[in-house]
């Protein structure tokens, strides 16, 4: 039985690994990892964005383990939310102290009106509503909302809340009340500790893999540009064919429909117009001055600043950057990537980044680019979830399992990549 893997990411990588044998993986790129790598530039190393690892999932952990061997480290997480001029903890809900009265007070006062006078019977209808029911029209207001319009590019209104789980930390009124008194050490959230290799970036990771997989079955600089469901079939860009039993695919179920040749249910194709995602453009910088920050990352709900979230690379691991330099990832989600004049948004970027005091002068920075990621981020709206059981099960019929970030279009970290390309292996093994 072949099974055919299109991705060596970490769903490809990790469905490879769970079936032990049969399988053959297509890449497109000359490396493994897909958004997991790490490009390594005049001195500096870069993710595609922050990847931090964390997981609650005991096998993905060990997994994990076993991928960084040594080259594993936890660090406990030094994060931040800079609003209304102030640097506080994240997460916001948590740690109010220090920003101005009167914002606390809101926060304060709408906790409490959200918890004891809301109806609890009554079940939000989208994202917006679940901000104010769960935290109140304060925190709501300064950061949930604001700063998650941001990330996802569309109005919390039109979002569902059923990618939350565990993600936003929910403290109890005493944590949140202390919080807003003093400046509390407690950590919020799963990625109060968080992973990271010791040595090098992400890629790491996926690399990992290398080791426990038979490297000849791994095909790299092989895009597969067709597939033929009927005749069992992938097309590959140097004109080749091959035939499968089963077929793994990682990549965005958008791309995956459309590259079917065979002709598809026009109810399909209508599922898949409605999946909705947007793109993240990554600015990397690198700047003439060392520890230019001690924190990991800082969150940016205002939109006077263009990204949502800075982080420091340098901080992660050793030989991030040169010695006596720093380093700057600065995340812009966007939806439409057309519209975007890369030269002024690196432009922009420093000019905020001079703004909130980080860098002293343009003339610090000494490197620059950016990393487009698209897609980014799926979009959790209310038409999601239908379409995409309609798209998967009919994939089934055709012995085709989709898995991943993009392949389940699901809001999913690293751990759950890794978790869903054993999902399907392991969907695969128990029909054999
Ligand atoms: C902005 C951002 C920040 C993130 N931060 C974190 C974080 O901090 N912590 C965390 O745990 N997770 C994070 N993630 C999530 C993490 O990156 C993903 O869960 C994981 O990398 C997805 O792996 P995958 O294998 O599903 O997909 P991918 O990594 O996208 O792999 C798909 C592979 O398919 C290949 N491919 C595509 N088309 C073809 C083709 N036609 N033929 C052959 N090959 C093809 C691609 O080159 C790629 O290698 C973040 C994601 C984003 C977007």
């Amino acid at each position: 039985m072949t099974t055919v893997i299109i991705g060596a990411g970490l769903a490809g990588l990790s469905a490879a690994y769970h079936l032990k044998d049969g399988y053959e993986i297509f890449e497109r790129e000359e490396r493994v990892g897909g958004l997991c790598r790490s490009e390594k530039i005049d001195g500096f190393t870069f993710d595609y964005a922050i990847h931090i690892l964390y997981s609650s999932n005991p096998y993905a952990s060990k997994l994990i383990k076993i991928l960084l061997g040594d080259n594993f480290q936890s660090l406990p997480r030094s994060s931040w939310v800079y609003s209304k001029g102030v640097y506080t903890h994240y997460p916001f809900q948590a740690n109010t102290y220090g920003l101005p009265i009167e914002v606390v007070k809101e926060c304060i006062l709408g906790l409490i009106k959200a918890k004891y006078e809301g109806d609890k019977n009554q079940r939000p209808k989208n994202f917006e509503e679940w901000c104010i029911k769960t935290f109140g029209e304060g925190i709501a207001r300064h950061f949930m909302i604001p700063f998650n319009k941001k990330v996802w590019s569309v109005d919390p209104k039109e979002m569902s809340f059923d990618w939350i789980q565990d993600r936003v930390p929910q403290p109890a009124i005493e944590e949140v009340v202390e919080g807003a008194l003093c400046v509390q050490t407690k950590g919020f959230g799963p990625n109060a500790q968080f992973w990271y290799p010791r040595k090098g970036g992400i890629e790491e990771l996926p690399r990992g893999f290398l080791f426990l997989l038979d490297k000849e079955r791994i095909r790299l600089k092989s895009k597969v540009t067709g597939i033929s469901i009927k005749k069992k079939l992938i097309y590959l860009d140097d004109g080749k064919k091959r035939e499968y039993n089963n077929l793994i695919s990682t990549i965005p179920l958008p791309q995956l429909i459309k590259m079917i040749v065979d002709t598809i249910p026009p109810e399909i194709k209508n599922a898949v117009n409605l999946l909705r995602s947007n793109s993240l453009l990554a600015v990397n910088l690198g700047i003439d001055r060392e520890n230019i920050s001690d924190k990991h990352w800082i969150y940016f709900p205002e939109d006077f600043y263009i990204f949502q979230r800075l982080s420091f690379p340098m901080n992660f691991s050793e030989n991030m950057a040169p010695q006596g330099k720093s380093s700057i990832t600065a995340e812009i989600s966007v939806v439409d990537l057309q519209k975007i004049d890369k030269e002024a948004l690196m432009d922009r970027v420093i000019s905020d980044i001079l703004l909130c005091g980080i860098i002293r002068d343009k003339t610090e920075v000494i490197f620059r680019n950016i990393f487009v990621l698209s897609p980014a981020y799926i979009i959790y709206d209310h038409s999601r979830k239908n379409a995409i059981d309609s798209i998967k099960d009919f994939l089934k019929e055709y012995y085709i399992y989709s898995c991943g970030r993009f392949g389940d279009w699901e809001y999913l970290n690293m751990d759950h990549s890794i978790l869903s390309g054993k999902r399907v292996a392991d969907e695969i093994l128990q029909k054999q």
